[in-house]
């Protein structure tokens, strides 16, 4: 009998802890992105039982610095690849710190259904007990499976996968540092073989009206994020105004802030710069009208995303409308 060959996976190496360096195993201190992509797959060599491996380095640094080049070179050749019928899917290794603004990203400019995984570590790649070898062993586990198709890019973390509109890093430390606060995680790996819990409900690739051409025509729009605390000056958002064409407020509850602070988001939604209202406290929703007449003051709620993803979504939104109930529909739909 001839022999089947394996699927074909394109790891995407962007750097991260996953690819991160110590002076000594036990030392808290390293640098991140210190490694290349063939050096995280040697260290894997049980990967050559599950894909035909097609490995590139497209950045290696601390996801901390991750730049819209870098969501430009990635959506660019996730494209590319999902467009190349011999490839079965994708993994990129990535910084755990921006992991969850990336995954959003790709998920709403890239257009196709192929298996996307991201996939990074709590702990670097020289540390006694790393867990990046085994999360990339089941980031290409589940790139290569049918069941991951049509989900949107993925994310693999500490066993459990993630919806990429959903994950958040919610602790700076730890190997649990990943959760899908609002609507629960995807699935679960074992032994290599993804166990899905939850369809994916919301809108993305296929069916994103985004993509990084509309993105190129509109210069890439800035969006800004405004932090709410007590005793919020409005000054600091008249600065911000100035330059940005959207602002995300991360509120304080229900995606509030001081009087002084709506009054400068006010002006500043008058002025034409787009206004969204999420939240800081990690979980829960903002909806319209609830403390704040959005309708009258010209701004968006923003659902259940979090501000760093609603920053994401305004960015797109704004590439093809700037008037708020039209920025709104985008956050109720996608
Ligand atoms: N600062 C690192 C990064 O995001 C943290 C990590 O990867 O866990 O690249």
């Amino acid at each position: 009998m001839p022999e089947q060959a394996l699927p074909v996976v394109a790891v995407l190496a962007t750097g991260g802890t996953i690819a991160g360096a110590q002076a000594d195993a036990t030392s808290a201190g390293y640098k991140s992105g210190s490694f290349s992509v063939g050096d995280l797959l040697a260290a894997v060599p049980q990967l050559s039982t599950l894909a035909d491996i097609r490995a590139e380095q497209v950045a290696n640094v601390g996801s901390q610095n991750m730049t819209h080049d870098v969501w430009r070179a990635l959506a660019r050749r996730v494209d590319a690849l999902c467009a190349d019928p011999s490839v079965a899917g994708i993994v990129i290794t990535h910084g755990t710190d921006t992991l969850e603004e990336t995954a959003y990203f790709l998920s709403l400019v890239i257009q196709h259904d192929k298996p996307v995984v991201l996939v990074g570590a709590m702990r670097p790649a020289t540390a006694l007990g790393a867990e990046g070898p085994a999360n990339l062993y089941n980031a290409v586990a589940l790139a290569r499976h049918p069941d991951a198709r049509g989900r949107g890019p993925l994310v693999v973390m500490n066993e459990d996968v993630h919806y990429a509109r959903e994950l958040q890093k919610i602790a700076s430390a730890g190997i649990n540092a990943f959760a899908s606060p609002n609507r629960g995680r995807a699935g679960v790996m074992h032994g290599g073989t993804p166990c899905f819990y939850s369809r994916n409900t919301t809108t993305h690739t296929t069916q994103s009206e985004f993509s990084l051409a509309l993105l190129e025509k509109a210069g890439w729009p800035r969006v800004d994020i405004v932090y709410a605390h007590a005793d919020l000056q409005g000054d600091v958002i008249d600065f911000i105004a100035r330059q940005a064409d959207g602002i995300v407020l991360a509120g304080v509850g229900d995606g509030n802030a001081t009087d002084l602070a709506i009054d400068a988001l006010t002006r500043a939604a008058a002025d034409g710069v787009a206004v969204a209202r999420s939240s800081r406290t990690g979980s829960g929703f903002v909806a319209r009208d609830v403390e704040l007449d959005d309708a009258a003051l010209g701004f968006v709620a923003a659902g259940d995303l979090n501000p760093q993803k609603a920053r994401v979504l305004l960015m797109l939104a704004l590439c093809v409308t700037r008037e708020p109930a039209a920025l709104q529909r985008c956050f109720d739909r996608y």
